[in-house]
Protein backbone atom coordinates (compact mmCIF):
# COMPACT_ATOMS: atom_id res chain seq x y z
CA UNK A 1 0.00 0.00 0.00
CA UNK A 2 1.21 3.45 -1.11
CA UNK A 3 0.17 5.21 1.91
CA UNK A 4 1.31 8.88 -0.09
CA UNK A 5 -1.47 7.93 -2.35
CA UNK A 6 -3.81 6.92 0.38
CA UNK A 7 -3.55 10.75 1.85
CA UNK A 8 -3.83 12.66 -1.73
CA UNK A 9 -6.74 15.46 -1.63
CA UNK A 10 -7.21 14.85 2.19
CA UNK A 11 -7.34 17.13 4.94
CA UNK A 12 -4.83 17.05 7.83
CA UNK A 13 -6.31 14.91 10.91
CA UNK A 14 -7.49 17.12 13.92
CA UNK A 15 -4.92 15.94 16.41
CA UNK A 16 -6.56 15.81 19.69
CA UNK A 17 -3.65 14.74 21.67
CA UNK A 18 -2.23 18.32 21.22
CA UNK A 19 -4.55 19.94 23.34
CA UNK A 20 -5.44 17.43 25.77
CA UNK A 21 -2.77 14.47 25.82
CA UNK A 22 -4.95 12.46 28.51
CA UNK A 23 -7.79 11.95 26.41
CA UNK A 24 -7.90 7.91 26.44
CA UNK A 25 -11.02 8.03 23.95
CA UNK A 26 -12.67 9.38 21.77
CA UNK A 27 -15.77 8.86 18.55
CA UNK A 28 -14.51 9.54 15.40
CA UNK A 29 -15.37 9.80 11.62
CA UNK A 30 -14.19 7.67 9.28
CA UNK A 31 -12.59 9.25 6.35
CA UNK A 32 -10.60 6.59 4.28
CA UNK A 33 -11.06 2.81 4.78
CA UNK A 34 -8.76 0.76 3.05
CA UNK A 35 -8.37 -3.23 3.84
CA UNK A 36 -4.77 -5.25 2.40
CA UNK A 37 -5.23 -8.89 3.86
CA UNK A 38 -6.16 -9.31 6.93
CA UNK A 39 -5.38 -5.62 7.54
CA UNK A 40 -6.78 -2.14 7.23
CA UNK A 41 -5.62 1.19 6.81
CA UNK A 42 -8.19 4.46 8.44
CA UNK A 43 -8.15 7.69 8.45
CA UNK A 44 -10.26 10.01 10.21
CA UNK A 45 -11.22 13.21 11.13
CA UNK A 46 -9.73 13.62 14.28
CA UNK A 47 -7.60 11.68 16.34
CA UNK A 48 -6.42 10.94 20.15
CA UNK A 49 -3.08 8.43 19.17
CA UNK A 50 0.14 10.26 18.39
CA UNK A 51 1.92 8.64 15.51
CA UNK A 52 5.26 7.09 15.41
CA UNK A 53 7.55 10.39 14.77
CA UNK A 54 9.06 13.42 16.38
CA UNK A 55 10.90 11.21 18.82
CA UNK A 56 7.90 9.08 20.36
CA UNK A 57 7.61 5.62 19.39
CA UNK A 58 3.94 5.39 17.76
CA UNK A 59 0.43 5.07 20.05
CA UNK A 60 -1.46 1.67 19.86
CA UNK A 61 -5.06 0.97 20.88
CA UNK A 62 -8.16 -0.16 19.53
CA UNK A 63 -11.29 0.62 17.27
CA UNK A 64 -14.89 -0.69 17.80
CA UNK A 65 -17.58 -0.37 15.77
CA UNK A 66 -20.66 -2.13 14.99
CA UNK A 67 -19.35 -6.23 13.24
CA UNK A 68 -15.40 -4.95 13.57
CA UNK A 69 -12.76 -4.91 16.12
CA UNK A 70 -9.51 -2.81 14.51
CA UNK A 71 -6.42 -3.66 16.95
CA UNK A 72 -4.23 -0.68 16.15
CA UNK A 73 -0.14 -1.86 14.97
CA UNK A 74 1.51 1.24 13.99
CA UNK A 75 -0.13 5.29 13.15
CA UNK A 76 1.68 7.27 10.83
CA UNK A 77 1.85 10.58 9.64
CA UNK A 78 1.90 12.00 6.25
CA UNK A 79 1.37 15.47 4.88
CA UNK A 80 -0.30 16.27 7.95
CA UNK A 81 -2.85 13.74 7.73
CA UNK A 82 -3.13 10.27 10.38
CA UNK A 83 -2.98 6.69 9.05
CA UNK A 84 -4.04 4.44 11.61
CA UNK A 85 -3.08 0.81 10.63
CA UNK A 86 -4.18 -2.31 12.30
CA UNK A 87 -5.57 -5.76 12.56
CA UNK A 88 -9.16 -6.27 10.91
CA UNK A 89 -11.84 -8.39 13.15
CA UNK A 90 -15.23 -8.77 11.03
CA UNK A 91 -16.55 -6.37 8.39
CA UNK A 92 -14.53 -3.28 7.02
CA UNK A 93 -15.77 -0.03 8.19
CA UNK A 94 -16.89 2.38 5.88
CA UNK A 95 -16.20 6.19 5.36
CA UNK A 96 -18.73 8.13 6.70
CA UNK A 97 -19.15 5.82 9.91
CA UNK A 98 -18.90 6.65 13.35
CA UNK A 99 -16.30 4.59 15.29
CA UNK A 100 -15.23 4.11 18.99
CA UNK A 101 -11.18 4.47 19.70
CA UNK A 102 -9.84 3.89 22.88
CA UNK A 103 -6.12 4.38 23.58
CA UNK A 104 -3.55 2.21 25.12
CA UNK A 105 -3.32 4.43 28.01
CA UNK A 106 -0.53 2.17 29.59
CA UNK A 107 1.60 2.37 26.52
CA UNK A 108 1.05 6.76 25.55
CA UNK A 109 1.61 7.33 29.76
CA UNK A 110 4.95 5.93 29.86
CA UNK A 111 5.06 7.80 26.73
CA UNK A 112 4.43 10.85 28.56
CA UNK A 113 6.29 10.20 30.98
CA UNK A 114 9.92 9.31 29.35
CA UNK A 115 9.22 12.26 27.08
CA UNK A 116 8.53 15.14 29.93
CA UNK A 117 11.82 13.46 31.87
CA UNK A 118 13.58 14.04 28.11
CA UNK A 119 12.88 17.83 28.85
CA UNK A 120 14.24 17.59 32.10
CA UNK A 121 17.33 16.38 31.43
CA UNK A 122 18.53 18.56 29.17
CA UNK A 123 17.86 21.25 31.38
CA UNK A 124 20.39 18.98 33.48
CA UNK A 125 22.71 18.69 30.86
CA UNK A 126 22.70 22.44 30.42
CA UNK A 127 23.65 23.39 33.74
CA UNK A 128 26.54 20.25 34.13
CA UNK A 129 27.60 21.41 31.20
CA UNK A 130 27.14 25.44 30.96
CA UNK A 131 25.77 26.02 28.00
CA UNK A 132 22.95 24.43 25.68
CA UNK A 133 23.74 21.10 24.34
CA UNK A 134 22.21 20.59 21.30
CA UNK A 135 20.10 17.68 20.36
CA UNK A 136 20.66 15.56 17.71
CA UNK A 137 17.81 13.29 17.53
CA UNK A 138 15.50 11.18 20.17
CA UNK A 139 13.49 8.16 21.17
CA UNK A 140 11.43 8.49 24.18
CA UNK A 141 10.57 4.80 24.09
CA UNK A 142 9.39 2.01 24.97
CA UNK A 143 10.97 -0.26 25.28
CA UNK A 144 14.61 1.82 25.53
CA UNK A 145 14.55 5.83 25.86
CA UNK A 146 17.29 8.29 24.87
CA UNK A 147 18.39 11.37 23.86
CA UNK A 148 21.40 12.13 21.39
CA UNK A 149 23.56 14.86 22.12
CA UNK A 150 26.02 16.65 20.16
CA UNK A 151 29.80 17.16 21.68
CA UNK A 152 31.61 15.13 24.14
CA UNK A 153 29.95 12.63 26.18
CA UNK A 154 29.71 13.32 30.30
CA UNK A 155 31.82 11.65 32.44
CA UNK A 156 30.19 9.51 35.50
CA UNK A 157 30.18 12.28 37.89
CA UNK A 158 29.15 14.37 35.81
CA UNK A 159 26.39 12.02 35.06
CA UNK A 160 25.56 11.13 38.78
CA UNK A 161 25.14 15.22 39.15
CA UNK A 162 22.66 15.32 35.62
CA UNK A 163 20.79 12.42 37.03
CA UNK A 164 20.65 14.13 41.11
CA UNK A 165 19.93 17.08 39.29
CA UNK A 166 16.71 15.71 37.03
CA UNK A 167 15.04 14.39 40.06
CA UNK A 168 15.48 17.52 42.33
CA UNK A 169 13.34 19.22 39.31
CA UNK A 170 10.77 16.07 38.98
CA UNK A 171 10.40 16.06 43.08
CA UNK A 172 9.56 20.59 42.61
CA UNK A 173 6.67 19.28 40.99
CA UNK A 174 7.14 22.11 38.41
CA UNK A 175 4.11 22.46 35.86
CA UNK A 176 4.07 21.55 32.34
CA UNK A 177 2.52 23.77 29.78
CA UNK A 178 1.82 24.91 26.10
CA UNK A 179 1.47 28.31 24.30
CA UNK A 180 1.49 28.48 20.59
CA UNK A 181 3.73 31.32 19.04
CA UNK A 182 5.19 32.60 15.62
CA UNK A 183 8.89 31.69 14.54
CA UNK A 184 9.73 35.62 15.69
CA UNK A 185 8.47 35.35 18.90
CA UNK A 186 9.98 31.25 19.08
CA UNK A 187 13.56 32.84 18.52
CA UNK A 188 13.35 35.64 21.08
CA UNK A 189 12.38 33.01 23.31
CA UNK A 190 13.97 30.08 23.33
CA UNK A 191 17.02 30.77 20.49
CA UNK A 192 18.93 28.56 22.39
CA UNK A 193 16.59 25.45 22.48
CA UNK A 194 18.83 22.24 21.77
CA UNK A 195 16.23 21.36 18.95
CA UNK A 196 16.28 24.52 17.22
CA UNK A 197 18.17 24.16 14.28
CA UNK A 198 16.42 20.76 13.56
CA UNK A 199 12.82 22.62 13.22
CA UNK A 200 10.89 22.29 9.99
CA UNK A 201 9.61 25.78 8.84
CA UNK A 202 6.15 26.56 10.14
CA UNK A 203 3.61 29.82 10.79
CA UNK A 204 2.59 28.61 14.39
CA UNK A 205 5.07 26.82 17.28
CA UNK A 206 3.60 24.74 20.32
CA UNK A 207 6.29 25.58 22.65
CA UNK A 208 6.71 23.27 25.88
CA UNK A 209 6.96 25.30 29.00
CA UNK A 210 8.45 23.62 32.36
CA UNK A 211 7.97 26.58 34.33
CA UNK A 212 11.65 27.82 35.62
CA UNK A 213 13.49 24.72 33.53
CA UNK A 214 13.15 25.43 29.66
CA UNK A 215 11.47 26.23 27.04
CA UNK A 216 11.15 23.47 24.13
CA UNK A 217 9.22 23.81 21.04
CA UNK A 218 7.30 20.72 20.28
CA UNK A 219 4.12 18.70 19.45
CA UNK A 220 4.77 15.86 21.38
CA UNK A 221 2.80 14.47 24.67
CA UNK A 222 3.73 15.55 27.92
CA UNK A 223 2.44 14.97 31.72
CA UNK A 224 1.31 18.41 33.35
CA UNK A 225 3.28 18.05 36.48
CA UNK A 226 7.05 17.23 36.51
CA UNK A 227 6.00 14.54 39.95
CA UNK A 228 4.46 12.59 37.35
CA UNK A 229 7.45 11.62 35.94
CA UNK A 230 8.69 9.63 38.91
CA UNK A 231 12.53 8.71 39.41
CA UNK A 232 14.63 9.19 36.58
CA UNK A 233 17.06 6.70 36.12
CA UNK A 234 20.29 7.38 33.60
CA UNK A 235 21.01 3.96 32.49
CA UNK A 236 24.09 4.85 30.20
CA UNK A 237 25.66 6.77 27.91
CA UNK A 238 26.77 5.64 24.48
CA UNK A 239 29.20 7.45 22.18
CA UNK A 240 28.44 7.91 18.25
CA UNK A 241 30.17 9.37 15.75
CA UNK A 242 28.92 12.97 16.11
CA UNK A 243 27.96 12.96 20.12
CA UNK A 244 26.53 10.64 22.62
CA UNK A 245 23.09 8.97 23.57
CA UNK A 246 21.86 9.34 27.00
CA UNK A 247 19.75 6.38 27.86
CA UNK A 248 17.26 6.66 30.82
CA UNK A 249 14.07 5.16 32.24
CA UNK A 250 11.57 5.81 34.50
CA UNK A 251 9.57 3.64 36.33
CA UNK A 252 6.91 1.21 34.75
CA UNK A 253 3.51 0.86 36.83
ZN1 LIG B 1 8.51 17.30 24.01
Amino acid sequence: MDINKLVVGISPTKKLYLDDPYLRESRATVIVSKQEKKNVYVILDESIYHPKGGGQPTDLGLFKGDGFNITLKKVMEVRGVLVHFGKLYGRLPQAGEEIDCILDWKRRNLIMRLHTAGHVLDYALKEVYGRVVDTLGALHGPPTAFTEYQGMPPTPEQIEVIQKRANEIVEDRREVKFVYVSRDELMMAVKDAPNIDRLPKAEKYRLVVIEGVNAIPCMGTHVKNTIEIGPIDVRKVEKTEKGFKLYYAVKEF
